[in-house]
C-alpha cells in the first residue's frame, strides 16, 4: 500500500508514520530527512541542498521530487510505503502522482490549540533528529533513546514561528486533503485523541 501521511506539526504525524511502517512492514519515507541525508553527500544534488540551505534559501521545488523518485525506486518500496512530509502544496500533489501512484491519504486532524500546546513541549536529538514530545518521552530525561545524543528545544519552537507555521500549513497544505478527496483517495483522523486510539482508528480505514 502506499501511504501519504498529512497533518500539520503536533499532529504526531512522525510517530503515526513510524507504528504504520512498523506494522505494515513497510518503510517510512521522511521527506525532510531525505533531504538532510542527501545534502551530507558528495553528489551534484547534494551539494546544492546543502549550499542553499546554507544561504537559507528555499530548496528549488524540483530537487524534493528528484531525490523522492530515487528513494521510492530502492526495492523497499515495491510494496509500498509511507510518506511524510511530501507533498505540502498542490503543486508536489501533482509532481508526486507523475513520480508514483498513491492508494491512500491520511489526514492527521488537530485543533492549532493543542497542536501549539503540544509543540511548546518539545525536544529533539541533537546528534540524530529524533523528536520527543508529549507523545513520545525519552526514557532518560535529557537523552536520546536512540543514541544518546543530548535532547534540545528547537530554536523555532516558539509560539510565534508555531502559529506562523501552523497559518502555513491552513493556506497551502490544507488544499492538498481537497486535491485527494476529489480522487477518493482521502481519509481523516482526529488526531487530538491518544496516539494509540488514533493509531486504530487509520488501521481501522486503511482496511
Ligand atoms: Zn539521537
Amino acid at each position: 500500500m502506499r501511504i501519504v501521511i498529512l497533518g500539520p506539526q503536533g499532529s504526531g504525524k512522525g510517530t503515526q508514520a513510524n507504528l504504520l511502517s512498523e506494522k505494515l512492514k513497510l518503510p517510512h519515507i521522511d521527506a525532510g530527512q531525505l533531504l538532510r541525508d542527501e545534502a551530507e553527500k558528495n553528489t551534484v544534488i547534494g551539494k546544492n541542498i546543502k549550499s542553499t540551505m546554507e544561504r537559507g534559501e528555499l530548496i528549488a521545488p524540483s530537487i524534493a521530487p528528484k531525490i523522492l523518485l530515487k528513494r521510492l525506486a530502492k526495492n523497499d518500496c515495491k510494496n509500498g510505503f509511507i510518506l511524510d512530509g511530501f507533498p505540502r502544496d498542490v503543486g508536489q500533489a501533482k509532481m508526486l502522482g507523475k513520480i508514483t501512484r498513491v492508494d491512500v491519504v491520511v489526514e492527521l486532524k488537530v485543533s492549532d490549540a493543542l497542536a501549539i500546546k503540544r509543540l511548546s513541549n518539545r525536544w529533539q536529538c541533537m546528534r540524530c533528529d529524533t523528536v520527543y514530545g508529549i507523545t513520545l518521552l525519552p526514557k532518560k530525561s535529557g537523552l536520546c533513546d536512540k543514541c544518546g545524543g543530548k535532547l534540545v528545544r528547537r530554536k523555532d519552537d516558539t509560539p510565534a514561528l508555531i502559529k506562523k507555521r501552523l497559518k502555513l500549513y491552513h493556506k497551502v497544505t490544507e488544499p492538498v486533503m481537497d486535491y485527494f478527496k476529489k480522487q477518493n483517495k482521502l481519509v481523516s483522523v482526529d488526531a487530538s485523541v491518544p496516539v494509540g486510539v488514533a493509531f486504530k482508528k487509520i488501521l481501522a480505514l486503511l482496511k
